[in-house]
């Protein structure tokens, strides 16, 4: 019997199941150069004895397969992704079409620097861009992503206290901190110490004080926190810090809610490292490529990464530094540059070129005054959301408004023996990307909810009216939520053995 299909499902059969002999999907150019035979150039005990494993299938067969693939993703460009501490949010497609200009992604890292003068100065740009908008004084571009970005932070923390003498062990972390925190203090070779929040969500003041004393490094902190709320006490948190001789790290992976309003450096903070690919117009979500741009306060300079990005004349830009490698170094010129205690380079060449062009656009095109109104909405719409839905789902903080995202939790639906987890599953049967959930720790069967400024008002409404439909569900039909989703491709996955003993070869013959 012949089974009726939606046009837009394929059948499910893997590329290797449609292979057949001597079916081939390319055409290679003929060769240009001399032809030498294989065994001349490869050791004969390394040379394969039976062909590679690969389907054998026409082209349009390879275009149906992962077109069918791409139509199962989820993605900011089909649909509402409010991914609570990740700013899952719609990147102007017109930064992507100047990151594609050839003049910008077809030059080579190795190319003399007179010949790439505009990259060196776009670069160059974004650097000064980044150190206004953060209220540092100097920015490096290295770091390839907001973890690499904390762990050179706090590589330049190190440095800083050993070049005063002083061996200063620990980070300390609030109990709301993102896991990488801790983790990149590890890396570092730091010992972490977390502390409580207090009721409000906030640093605990008495806490901190109890924790920072003479082996204190550095404190690490976003703001507005992981909870989505302002520190307010933060100049004062800034004081404990420096008068124990700790250094203070702002984690600004998400800084949609700041921009154009506060800045770090006013805060009072040391170091920051951003995310362009969640904050400013990189597409994420699949583990890269990205970009952290680390930006740091003057005492701080003498330890950035080299080589830098410098100008070295009105209009002209080079790359310099004492570790400066490969055909592009040339000669240090002096000043902080060619510091014999920077921290040396912790990326090839200079970082995600393609993601640090589409910043500069994004931030260009948007100007001072369109950048505030990015962070200005995104606040407004997580506040709309989060009072919209106080009525259903518990508020942990609830007097106090919050910046671009915001927790709640489901713990109130425990009563039909319903879960965050269930509530989560049944939104993807109304075509959403779920929220983050169970994160951060601190709060019981949490729900982290980050609308972005990219959303309509009908879009926030809609949302909305599903979570408040399944609140009504979890009451009325909790089995529905129980074994939801209803109709994806798969149902509930064993994610632990998924990340645990992966499966990722076809053993399909
Ligand atoms: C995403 C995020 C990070 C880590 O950024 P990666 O680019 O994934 O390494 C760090 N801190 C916070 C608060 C984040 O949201």
């Amino acid at each position: 019997m012949l089974e009726v299909k939606e046009t837009t499902q394929s059948d499910d059969l893997l590329i290797f199941e449609r292979s057949r002999p001597g079916r081939i999907g390319y055409s290679l150019p003929e060769c240009d150069v001399p032809a030498v035979p294989k065994e001349e150039l490869v050791p004969q005990g390394m040379l394969r004895s039976e062909g590679l494993a690969f389907p054998e299938v026409y082209e349009v067969d390879v275009i149906r397969h992962y077109t069918a693939l791409s139509r199962r993703n989820f993605g900011v460009d089909n649909g509402f992704y409010p991914l609570g501490s990740c700013t899952m949010k719609y990147n102007p497609k017109v930064n992507e079409d100047v990151a594609r200009y050839p003049g910008l992604s077809k030059i080579h890292p190795y190319q003399p620097e007179e010949s790439v003068q505009g990259a060196l100065e776009l670069m160059y740009r974004l650097q000064q861009d980044l150190a206004g908008l953060t209220g540092m004084d100097e920015v490096t571009l290295q770091p390839a992503a907001g973890a690499h970005g904390e762990w050179t932070g706090l590589m330049m923390i190190r440095a800083y206290h050993e070049s005063r003498g002083e061996k200063r062990t620990k980070v300390i972390v609030p109990d709301s901190s993102h896991g990488t925190n801790p983790a990149s203090a590890a890396v570092a070779g730091f010992e972490t110490v977390t502390i409580p929040s207090n009721s409000r969500g906030m640093v605990d003041l008495d806490a901190l004080r109890a924790a920072v004393g003479e082996d204190t490094a550095a404190l690490m902190l976003t703001n507005p926190n992981t909870l989505g709320l302002f520190e307010e006490q933060i100049v004062e948190i800034a004081n404990i810090v420096h008068e124990a001789g700790g250094l203070l790290y702002y984690d600004g992976a998400n800084s949609n809610a700041i921009m154009g309003i506060t800045r770090p450096g006013d805060m009072g903070f040391d170091v920051v490292h951003l995310n362009l690919h969640k904050t400013m117009s990189t597409p994420h979500g699949g583990g890269g490529p990205g970009a952290g741009p680390v930006g740091v306060k003057q005492r701080l300079i003498p330890f950035l990464p080299e080589p830098k990005i410098v100008q070295v004349e009105s209009g002209r830009y080079a790359i310099r530094g004492a570790r400066t490698e490969g055909a592009a170094g040339g000669p240090t010129d002096g000043g902080t540059v060619g510091s014999a205690s920077s921290i040396g380079r912790v990326k090839a060449f200079y970082g995600n070129f393609g993601i640090l062009v589409r910043a500069y656009a994004y931030i260009r095109s948007l100007g001072p005054e369109g950048l505030r109104q990015v962070s200005e909405n995104a606040v407004l719409n997580a506040n709309y959301m989060m009072r919209r839905l106080a009525p259903y789902y518990d508020l942990p903080y609830p007097d106090q408004p919050c910046k671009h995202e915001f927790v709640m939790s489901g713990s109130g639906l425990a009563k039909y023996g319903i879960r965050t987890l269930d509530v989560a599953k049944r939104l993807l049967d109304f075509g959403y990307h779920p929220p983050t959930i169970y994160f951060p720790l601190n709060v019981e069967e949490c729900i982290m909810i980050e609308p972005t400024e990219t959303e309509s008002k009908e879009t926030l409404d809609g949302f909305i009216d599903v979570m408040i439909a399944i609140a009504q569900e979890a009451e009325t039909d909790p089995d529905l939520l129980r074994n939801a989703p209803h109709t994806t491709p798969v149902t509930r996955l064993d994610e632990t053995g998924a990340a645990r003993k992966p499966v990722l070869n076809c053993a399909c013959g």
